[in-house]
């Protein structure tokens, strides 16, 4: 309880401090921008986008954020073809289209002229309360709260870090080649000044609380709602529970018979197949979105009527990996798919809850219910058909869930169990903590990164490239999103103490590779919901309860040392 009220006291806090004292030149009432009568296309005529409202200051910014919306439409579908179809030569005037549409996006979204409109309905609202539905009421705080989170920063800044973040992607996949770290260290130098500088102007102040650090600005853009001090409670507990826990499981698989390794090999074609097989199974839409192998890391976006979900370009030797990364991107997948468009499309309100529920939605699905016993009974047979392995015991629905659920403490958190996976989220929250507070320069990161794992689990990278080249994340920028994960995780695993009691035959429906149901349930409790709710206040209303480490330490307790 006391976590949620240190949420909501402080976002009350800043959202009431006036919006004069956030920037500076806000337009007077009487220059404010007055936009032509929009142009409603015909799909969109009963949208809730195009609604005709009392307040013209609130159809002015529905307007404005529509075509932020529509920027953003846009920079997805690009950053998509970069990643799957682009031709090398397109490299270098990509990047700059890429930044030029991230400038324009986040020029019209600091305009002074926004927060005057703001202000303007915020009048209205409180002077007119019955045109304001609950639908309104959020969609304006949303635009507030982006206002607020962007409109310091320089626009050229912006324009720089787009362009950054899609050349980190092409530098990690070279250093990645050659455990190159002299390449990998300037670059990340540069990308850690150039974030700091944006998370500078990010930082919020309030009439009551000095002004934020700037990793706790960065977290707001991945994690809104969340504190440091609130993860580092929540972390802090788990790890100690963790640390009783996992030595038991530990022992416990030591003395049972070890899993049979996949014989490869596993053709493209056929895992291709079973993977998209599987996003049916889900409930994926693809009429309205589409899977992608990619060389790059893994990523998944669009909009609702366009998602990507792209894979690494699929290991011919295990396709346990393959189908890994396609549930997880599935779970985002869902998500996206089942946000309120229809109605809210492009609207701040429609959008999703931030990163710590979307990795809950990929982890339902790849971890809470994809690592379920049962989906194993309906994988196997199917398996062993699709890869022309029939009776080889390594096929065995058995074998399939004890290497899924086999615990080892590696370097590697790509390809780390469920239960360790923690620690290596932990680490990386401590390192980025530290690189951004000036503690840690990026010179020793990998003596830090090394000293941190074998504190955490024990185990030395045998170079850079398993230990802190390993992520793309921090060369594309995403400082402040590993938290995500974890707290994903947890979000998962509480909002599963509720799903299983509504949908009592979940085991059976795994075994018969029927997800549909679940699906409904996850877009009627969450998707649909955008941003309707804070993200304290939607777990509250799903589960009764604030977010607590309790129900995952549960499952992973019934999971893997009762064999649940
Ligand atoms: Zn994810």
């Amino acid at each position: 309880m006391k976590i949620i009220q240190t949420i909501s006291g402080f976002f009350r806090n800043f959202l009431f401090t006036p919006l004069k004292r956030v920037f500076k030149g806000m337009g007077k009432k009487e220059e404010l921008l007055k936009l032509p009568a929009p142009f409603v296309p015909d799909e969109e005529a009963d949208s809730k986008q195009y609604e005709a409202h009392p307040s013209g200051a609130y159809m002015m910014l529905k307007m404005i954020f529509r075509d932020i919306g529509r920027y953003n439409a846009v920079i997805e579908t690009l950053g998509r073809d970069f990643l799957t179809a682009m031709p090398k030569g397109a490299y270098k005037s990509r990047l700059g289209q890429i930044g030029f549409l991230h400038r324009r996006k986040h020029e019209e979204l600091a305009n002074p002229q926004v927060a005057a409109f703001i202000e303007e309905a915020h009048t209205h609202e409180k002077s007119n309360p019955k045109d304001w539905d609950d639908w309104d009421h959020a969609n304006l705080r949303e635009m507030e709260i982006m206002y607020r989170h962007h409109c310091q920063v320089d626009p050229e800044l912006i324009e720089r870090r787009a362009r950054l973040g899609y050349e980190g992607r092409r530098v990690h996949s070279d250093v990645m080649k050659n455990n190159d770290w002299d390449t990998a260290r300037p670059f990340l130098e540069d990308m850690i000044s150039l974030t700091r500088r944006i998370a500078e102007s990010k930082c919020l102040r309030d009439n009551e609380h000095e002004s934020e650090s700037p990793y706790q600005a960065l977290m707001r853009e991945y994690i809104p709602g969340f504190r440091i001090a609130d993860i580092e409670k929540i972390f802090g507990q788990t790890r100690t529970k963790l640390d009783e826990i996992l030595p038991q499981i530990l022992e416990k698989q030591a003395a049972e018979k070890a899993p049979l390794p996949l014989k490869g090999p596993f053709p493209e074609t056929q895992q291709m197949w079973l993977n998209k097989t599987l996003l049916r199974a889900i409930g994926f839409d693809f009429s309205r979105g589409g899977l992608y192998e990619t060389g790059f890391n893994p990523v998944e976006g669009g909009t609702p009527e366009d998602t990507h979900l792209v894979i690494k370009a699929v290991n011919q030797n295990n396709f346990l990996i393959s189908m890994k990364s396609t549930l997880h991107e599935g779970g985002h997948g869902l998500y996206v798919q089942g946000l309120p468009r229809d109605i809210w499309r492009y609207q701040p309100v429609g959008y999703d809850m931030g990163n710590a529920w979307h990795e809950s939605q990929a982890l339902m699905i790849e971890m809470i219910l994809g690592r379920r016993r049962e989906f194993f009974d309906y994988l196997a047979p199917r398996v062993e058909g699709l890869f022309q392995k029939f009776n080889d015991p390594s096929m065995t629905a058995d074998n399939l869930y004890q290497l899924k659920t086999r615990v080892k403490k590696t370097a590697d958190r790509k390809t780390a169990d469920e239960v360790t996976y923690f620690y290596h989220i932990n680490l990386r929250f401590e390192l980025e903590r530290k690189l951004f507070s000036g503690e840690l320069e990026v010179k020793d990161l990998p003596d830090a990164w090394s000293a941190g794992l074998e504190e955490a689990l024990g185990v030395t990278p045998e170079n850079n490239m398993h230990g802190c080249l390993q992520d793309v994340h921090w060369f594309v920028g995403k400082f402040g999103y590993f938290p995500s994960y974890s707290l994903g995780h947890m979000i998962a695993a509480q909002v599963y103490t509720v799903m299983r009691k509504d949908i009592q035959n979940i085991p059976e429906l795994l075994s018969e590779g029927n997800l549909i149901p679940v699906r409904d349930w996850l877009n009627h409790k969450v998707h649909k919901t955008g941003r309707l709710n804070r993200p304290g206040a939607l777990m509250e209303e799903i589960t009764g309860a604030p977010l607590s480490p309790g129900p995952l330490l549960a499952h992973l307790e019934e999971r893997y040392l009762h064999n649940a």
